[in-house]
């Protein structure tokens, strides 16, 4: 290959010195493009080797380029890392105090009836909470209807322009039965989720399962215990026990509330505003806290 690289190098001297029309309209740019790739990496590889046999240096040692580029992508992935790793959890709280040196569990948490005012509680207690970023925002589309979002903004007027204001909606659960909703606001998208979030841990509540279909009647958790009704602004939910096998009858997005929860049959029926999806959310949050005021 390297004679072929002189005969080129000498082709170029002459075409360099005698521009000739026919010679290099001869040269097809296919041709070029077959040559060229062919001789150059040899061409550098055989000039490294030599190289690397004057001055006494191992191959091996010398990273690829590819290598090199794979040693990088971590580094910027820790970098980012570095900003979001938490420091050992403090906790300021009196019931912070008590979770962490293992007074008390999560069930004791809400029959005594404290208050979560640390999200690290959550975190602590229930390590393997679910959480899901709910769309609540969108924009219409052409053709009607709208392109839902995670998140929804919204616009107010001021002298020196447009403010905008990100909110973004969080559901944590455990099939445990947890479930936590919350909202956030802020001027960025990832100011406002984690907002949602950590309001989401602090809203926490136990939800009580059961199966009240008088069609299933098994006992078991699969559904919720009675039929139960709950109410956000104008909208008016209505949660009914479903037997085992329908699984769950609602709208998709409505369904991540109970897939995170673990209810696997429910009817639900719904009246109002549902497009303003914060609300419908809600209502269907009240009806799961209804299920706990009931004493029997
Ligand atoms: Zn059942």
């Amino acid at each position: 290959m390297a004679t072929e690289e002189k005969k080129k190098v000498g082709k170029d001297n002459l075409e360099n010195k005698e521009p000739k029309i026919e010679e290099i309209s001869k040269k097809s740019p296919a041709e070029d493009k077959k040559a060229e790739p062919a001789v150059s990496p040899e061409v550098e590889e055989s000039a490294i080797e030599g190289a690397v046999a004057d001055e006494g240096i191992d191959l091996d040692t010398i990273p690829d380029a590819e290598e090199v580029i794979e040693a990088e992508k971590p580094k910027r992935a820790r970098r980012y890392d570095d900003e979001d790793t938490e420091v050992e959890w403090s906790p300021k709280t009196q019931l912070g105090k008590m979770v962490k040196a293992g007074e008390i569990g999560m069930n004791e948490i809400f029959s005594t009836h404290h208050q979560i005012r640390e999200s690290e509680i959550v975190d602590f207690l229930l390590p393997g909470i679910e959480e899901i970023t709910m769309l609540i925002g969108g924009s219409p589309g052409k053709g009607g209807g709208i392109q839902r979002r995670p998140s929804r903004r919204t616009v107010r007027v001021h002298k020196s322009g447009r403010r905008t204001k990100t909110s973004m909606m969080t559901i944590v659960g455990d099939t445990k039965g947890y479930l936590g909703i919350g909202v956030g606001k802020a001027a960025t998208n990832k100011a406002a989720r984690d907002k949602s979030l950590k309001n989401a841990k602090l809203a926490l509540f136990p939800i009580r399962k059961g199966c009240g279909s008088w069609e299933c009647s098994c006992g078991d958790g699969h559904s919720i215990p009675y039929a139960i009704a709950g109410k956000c602004g104008s909208v008016e939910v209505k949660l009914m026990p479903a037997p085992r096998g329908l699984g769950l009858c609602a709208s998709d997005e409505m369904k991540k509330i109970f897939q995170i929860i673990g209810i696997k049959d429910v009817r639900l029926k719904s009246r109002g505003q549902t497009h303003s999806r914060i609300n419908f959310i809600f209502a269907i949050e009240d009806a799961l806290k209804n299920i706990n005021r009931m004493k029997f």
